[in-house]
């Protein structure tokens, strides 16, 4: 596919002279460092971390299956739609898209960046209407869809993904912040096809390191290298990036709690639909799942009475009455039952 990228970027930042760190100027090994006004003494943090986290974006692209070129690391995927945003979108000119009910952050970050967010709200059922969708996001620059959907919790058809990254005249962020609890595959792998495309990961949910906060997003080597032109230059913290590395060598260990957390979803899941006071279980490929009681309110607080604490979500776009719930370990999910199953309509 033809895609221009330059034209997408906001024009007062393509003759931009990125900011060039000490370790941007000098890579390599030297037995004496005096460039970067540093503390001389080791306590394994005196020094700047790699700006560009080379070892750990080696360690992640094999793992998921792209280049290290195609990786940027932001301080959790929020620092990555902000950045999105202030490379594409011109304050109070450019506008972006999502859908609705969807990730809150979309609309807090477009906001503080001064970019209209058009959000097209999703059909009853939590459903994509794929031509509302290109229809009102025709003169946006950037899109967001997030798949699986938080706080509805269902993967949209691959299908419906790929057709709107081919049909929209911008850029395409796919937010996959729950696709290794999905079926489904992630749309990484369609990177290579399309260049208006651009996917983001966490590792606050699947992988357990939402404390060290660490976001992914993927793109192609163009699109990943405007970005890291206008980051923080030391954006990952070195307590970040070794706590990432170390733990991505313990893969089979994540995979295993990905499993058992799935497993605990569908046990949830049964229960819920067995109780009386839940009117619906939305189906779920994520670590959480909506549910649909008669007063949302009443029951939540009832839970906070109970010392246990969901997410309200009635006040969302077509989620009247919905609590959002985390799927915790097998005797916190027992609890959560049980304490449903007492409270009285
Ligand atoms: C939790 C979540 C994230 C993760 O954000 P971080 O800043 O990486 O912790 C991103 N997108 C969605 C939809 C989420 O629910």
């Amino acid at each position: 596919m033809n895609f221009d990228l330059e034209k997408y970027i906001r024009p007062d930042l393509l003759g931009m002279k990125p900011y060039s760190s000490a370790r941007d100027e000098f890579e390599g090994d030297a037995s004496i460092y005096l460039d970067a006004n540093e503390n001389p003494f080791d306590n394994g943090v005196n020094r700047y971390p790699d700006p560009m986290q080379k070892k750990l974006k080696g360690r992640i692209a094999s793992i998921k299956g792209v280049g290290v070129d195609q990786i940027f690391l932001g301080n959790g995927s929020d620092e990555c739609i902000d950045l999105l945003f202030r490379l594409f979108c011109r304050p109070n000119i450019d506008r972006a898209a999502t859908i609705v009910p969807s990730y809150g952050m979309y609309a807090v970050s477009s906001r503080i960046n001064q970019v209209e967010l058009t959000e097209i709200l999703l059909n009853d059922d939590f459903s994509m209407d794929v031509e509302r969708i290109l229809r009102e996001s025709a003169d946006c620059k950037l899109l967001f869809l997030c798949s699986p959907n938080n706080p509805t919790g269902h993967t949209f058809p691959k299908s419906q993904l790929i057709r709107i990254v081919e049909e929209f005249r911008g850029i395409v962020v796919v937010d996959e912040a729950y696709i290794d609890f999905s079926e489904e595959s992630s749309m990484v792998l369609e990177l290579m096809k399309f260049k208006n495309l651009a996917i983001s990961q966490t590792f606050s949910k699947a992988y357990g390191m939402a404390g060290i906060r660490l976001g992914l997003l993927f793109g192609s080597e163009d699109l990943i290298s405007w970005i890291n032109k206008i980051k923080p230059p030391y954006n990952v913290n070195q307590l970040t990036q070794d706590f990432a590395f170390q733990k991505l060598q313990e893969i089979e260990r994540v995979k295993t709690e990905i499993e058992t957390i799935k497993s605990e979803r569908n046990w949830l899941r049964k229960e819920l639909l067995g109780l009386q006071q839940i009117n619906e279980v939305y189906p779920s490929d994520s670590n959480f799942i909506l549910v649909k009681v008669e007063d949302a309110n009443k029951l939540y607080n009832y839970l906070i009475n109970k010392g246990l604490v969901v997410r309200n979500r009635s006040n969302q776009p077509l989620c009247l009455n919905t609590l959002r719930l985390t799927v915790g370990t097998s005797s916190e999910n027992r609890e959560l039952i049980e304490k449903i199953s007492e409270f009285s309509v």
